[in-house]
Protein backbone atom coordinates (compact mmCIF):
# COMPACT_ATOMS: atom_id res chain seq x y z
CA UNK A 1 0.00 0.00 0.00
CA UNK A 2 1.14 3.55 -0.98
CA UNK A 3 -0.20 6.67 1.29
CA UNK A 4 0.02 9.83 -1.39
CA UNK A 5 -1.15 12.04 1.60
CA UNK A 6 -3.60 13.43 -1.28
CA UNK A 7 -6.45 14.71 0.17
CA UNK A 8 -10.27 16.08 -2.30
CA UNK A 9 -11.82 19.20 -1.19
CA UNK A 10 -15.65 20.25 -2.17
CA UNK A 11 -17.95 22.69 -1.72
CA UNK A 12 -21.41 22.10 -0.70
CA UNK A 13 -22.24 25.68 -2.47
CA UNK A 14 -21.24 25.67 -5.90
CA UNK A 15 -19.74 22.43 -8.34
CA UNK A 16 -15.68 23.17 -7.04
CA UNK A 17 -13.66 20.30 -6.11
CA UNK A 18 -9.88 20.26 -5.44
CA UNK A 19 -7.36 17.75 -4.84
CA UNK A 20 -4.15 18.85 -2.61
CA UNK A 21 -1.26 16.92 -1.19
CA UNK A 22 -0.56 18.21 2.79
CA UNK A 23 -2.50 21.16 2.77
CA UNK A 24 -4.33 22.39 5.56
CA UNK A 25 -7.52 23.75 4.09
CA UNK A 26 -8.02 25.30 0.90
CA UNK A 27 -10.50 28.14 -0.23
CA UNK A 28 -11.81 29.71 -3.21
CA UNK A 29 -14.11 32.34 -4.44
CA UNK A 30 -17.27 30.38 -4.52
CA UNK A 31 -19.93 31.31 -6.76
CA UNK A 32 -22.61 30.05 -4.78
CA UNK A 33 -22.06 32.73 -2.22
CA UNK A 34 -21.58 35.51 -4.59
CA UNK A 35 -18.12 35.67 -5.48
CA UNK A 36 -16.86 35.66 -1.43
CA UNK A 37 -13.72 33.47 -0.92
CA UNK A 38 -14.94 30.84 0.80
CA UNK A 39 -13.61 27.18 2.80
CA UNK A 40 -13.82 24.18 0.81
CA UNK A 41 -14.33 20.65 3.18
CA UNK A 42 -13.09 17.35 2.51
CA UNK A 43 -15.30 15.18 0.52
CA UNK A 44 -17.86 13.37 2.72
CA UNK A 45 -17.88 15.90 5.71
CA UNK A 46 -21.51 16.94 5.95
CA UNK A 47 -21.94 20.64 6.72
CA UNK A 48 -23.47 23.71 5.82
CA UNK A 49 -21.32 27.06 4.60
CA UNK A 50 -23.25 30.22 4.82
CA UNK A 51 -22.54 34.08 4.92
CA UNK A 52 -23.13 36.37 7.79
CA UNK A 53 -24.38 39.35 5.99
CA UNK A 54 -23.86 42.72 8.36
CA UNK A 55 -27.27 43.93 9.72
CA UNK A 56 -25.58 46.95 11.19
CA UNK A 57 -24.78 50.21 9.69
CA UNK A 58 -21.61 50.63 7.63
CA UNK A 59 -20.83 54.19 7.63
CA UNK A 60 -17.69 55.09 6.54
CA UNK A 61 -15.78 51.82 7.06
CA UNK A 62 -14.08 49.53 4.32
CA UNK A 63 -16.07 46.17 4.54
CA UNK A 64 -16.04 43.22 2.69
CA UNK A 65 -18.65 42.94 -0.51
CA UNK A 66 -20.30 39.96 -2.02
CA UNK A 67 -20.41 40.04 -5.55
CA UNK A 68 -24.55 41.40 -5.24
CA UNK A 69 -22.85 44.41 -2.71
CA UNK A 70 -24.47 43.09 0.49
CA UNK A 71 -21.68 43.91 3.34
CA UNK A 72 -20.66 40.74 4.38
CA UNK A 73 -19.16 39.64 8.05
CA UNK A 74 -18.11 36.32 8.04
CA UNK A 75 -18.51 32.85 6.45
CA UNK A 76 -19.78 30.00 8.83
CA UNK A 77 -19.02 26.69 8.22
CA UNK A 78 -21.35 24.55 10.63
CA UNK A 79 -20.34 20.68 10.82
CA UNK A 80 -22.12 17.90 12.82
CA UNK A 81 -19.06 17.89 14.72
CA UNK A 82 -18.14 21.75 15.05
CA UNK A 83 -18.09 25.07 13.66
CA UNK A 84 -15.55 27.42 11.83
CA UNK A 85 -15.72 30.74 10.90
CA UNK A 86 -14.27 32.97 8.10
CA UNK A 87 -14.43 36.77 9.56
CA UNK A 88 -14.04 39.52 7.05
CA UNK A 89 -13.24 42.56 9.64
CA UNK A 90 -13.53 46.14 8.30
CA UNK A 91 -10.21 47.50 7.18
CA UNK A 92 -8.85 50.52 9.14
CA UNK A 93 -8.22 53.76 7.45
CA UNK A 94 -5.71 56.34 8.10
CA UNK A 95 -6.75 60.22 6.86
CA UNK A 96 -4.18 62.80 7.03
CA UNK A 97 -5.41 65.83 8.51
ZN1 LIG B 1 -18.11 27.11 -3.70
Amino acid sequence: MILTGEQRWVCPNCPATARTVGADNRFHPCPGLAGLLAPMVLDGVRCEIRAVVREDYVSGEDVRLDGEGRPVMAVVTTRDDGQDCTVYAPTALLRRC
